[in-house]
């Protein structure tokens, strides 16, 4: 290979790469640039992404809106902390999200990351109580294939059979994980753990889709059954909406779609339109009114170097535009189409378990594991970047992909999943 590519090889000694086993995984591919829903490679092929760099770049990359508002902001100044100091694009965001949230989610807490929004909500959750002098109340009931991060007390709320986690079981708080109350007996189960326990802070789940989980689909009556489950038993509801929040799952948040506001909200993922870290964690008037004290213990204790980046705040107001100007949710509805006429016929397939559809998501879920590394490198040789997780090969393209790059990534998963039962 040219010199023009030694940061590559002396790279790949020292840098350590997520949820890969550096020993066997399969050599990453250089991406030297990427424009709407195409990725360019160092040698000079294009591969169609239907990934979207983890479910975020929904306006599909280098959206010139977003470049341009973060090449402004950059000039003035990439950042300066909140401690103490204040910046346009941060206050401008956090008003933007109390007007586009459901209802009275209104104060916002910005963070950098999807897992640490998640564990501000935990500590909102946990203190809302102690500063309501309501005393012993601590702990969280999350659901099975549930997925909220990958830091201590987030992985203490995924899905403790799941395999990534499991390694760290002894390392972790206790909480209750139930079945998703999607029928009577899992309803009844639900009420009985929140009946029984009386140390329970929240309930935490990703509304209408679990992710990282398998693309796991619920639907709006059972985020009904949960915001009545709260109420009644007095425990404070949690959306996850990080991997859900702005679209996916065809309206803004899947929380509009329930008609149910939940106490807390967190946001991230695709809320900078793929390009800059940032996160936000949203509560109520309500939760909120529980800190708004003169005693200063009552004050949220969290503070992240980096809480409200300014560049990355101002490509999230920059995304928020893009909503407005350009039409993201009809967008999200016509792929939704495509991919249910694409994706639905694979049901009546043998070694195929399940197909789902939701928003611009579609997941076709096969009986048997497979040979996920194969399948990830025989997707490249196709011109198509698509990863599977466990036995569920799934696409979140860009909201903004023509219907003729959405349909080489649906061919080529048609013909990976043929392929996949001759094995
Ligand atoms: C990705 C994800 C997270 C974690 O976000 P990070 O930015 O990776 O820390 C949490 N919850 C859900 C639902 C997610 O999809």
């Amino acid at each position: 290979m040219a010199a023009e590519t030694d940061w590559f090889d002396q790279g790949l000694s020292h840098i350590w790469l997520p949820y890969a086993q550096m020993k066997t995984a399969v050599r990453p591919e250089i991406a030297i640039s990427a424009k709407g829903a195409h990725i360019r490679l160092a040698d000079g092929r294009t591969l169609v992404d239907g990934i979207g760099s983890w479910w975020t770049a929904v306006h599909g990359y280098n959206h010139p809106g977003i470049v341009q508002a973060m090449r402004a902001q950059l000039e003035r100044m990439p950042h300066i902390m909140l401690g103490g100091l204040a910046h346009e694009p941060a206050y401008r965001l956090a008003t933007r999200l109390a007007a586009m949230t459901p209802q009275t989610l209104s104060k916002t807490f910005f963070t950098e990351s999807g897992s640490v929004a998640v564990e501000v909500a935990m500590k909102i959750a946990v203190q809302y109580w102690r500063n309501l002098g309501v005393t012993g109340r601590s702990k969280f009931v999350s659901f099975k294939g549930g997925y909220h991060g990958d830091t201590f007390a987030t992985m203490a709320v995924c899905d403790p059979e799941e395999g990534m986690h499991t390694l760290f079981a002894d390392a972790l708080p206790k909480h209750y994980t139930a079945d998703l109350p999607t029928d009577e007996a899992s309803l009844s189960a639900l009420s009985d753990i929140l009946s029984a326990r009386k140390d329970v802070a929240a309930l935490i789940v990703e509304p209408l889709l679990q992710g990282a989980g398998g693309m796991l689909i619920h639907n709006e009556d059972t985020l009904r059954e949960m915001r009545a489950l709260c109420d009644r038993h007095n425990i404070l509801l949690i959306f996850d909406e990080i991997f859900t929040g702005f679209g996916r799952t065809g309206a803004m948040f899947a929380a509009d779609r329930a008609g149910v506001c939940p106490d807390i909200m967190t946001l991230g993922k695709a809320l900078t339109g793929g390009s800059c870290p940032l996160a936000a964690t949203i509560a109520t008037d309500e939760v909120y009114a529980a800190f708004h004290a003169d005693d200063p213990h009552k004050a949220l204790m969290h503070g992240p170097t980096y809480s409200g980046h300014a560049l990355a705040c101002a490509a999230a107001n920059a995304s928020l535009d893009l909503f407005k100007k350009e039409p993201r949710l009809k967008q999200v509805a016509a792929i939704e189409r495509s991919l249910g006429d694409a994706f639905l016929p694979l049901r009546a397939l043998q070694h195929v378990r399940d197909v789902r559809v939701i928003g611009a998501v579609g997941a076709v879920e096969m009986k048997h594991p497979f040979n996920i590394e194969q399948a990830r490198a025989e997707f490249i040789k196709d011109g198509v970047f698509i990863r599977p997780i466990g036995k569920v090969i799934y696409l979140t393209p860009a909201y903004t992909i023509d219907e003729e790059d959405l349909r080489i990534l649906t061919n080529a998963v048609i013909r990976r999943v043929e392929a996949l039962a001759t094995r």
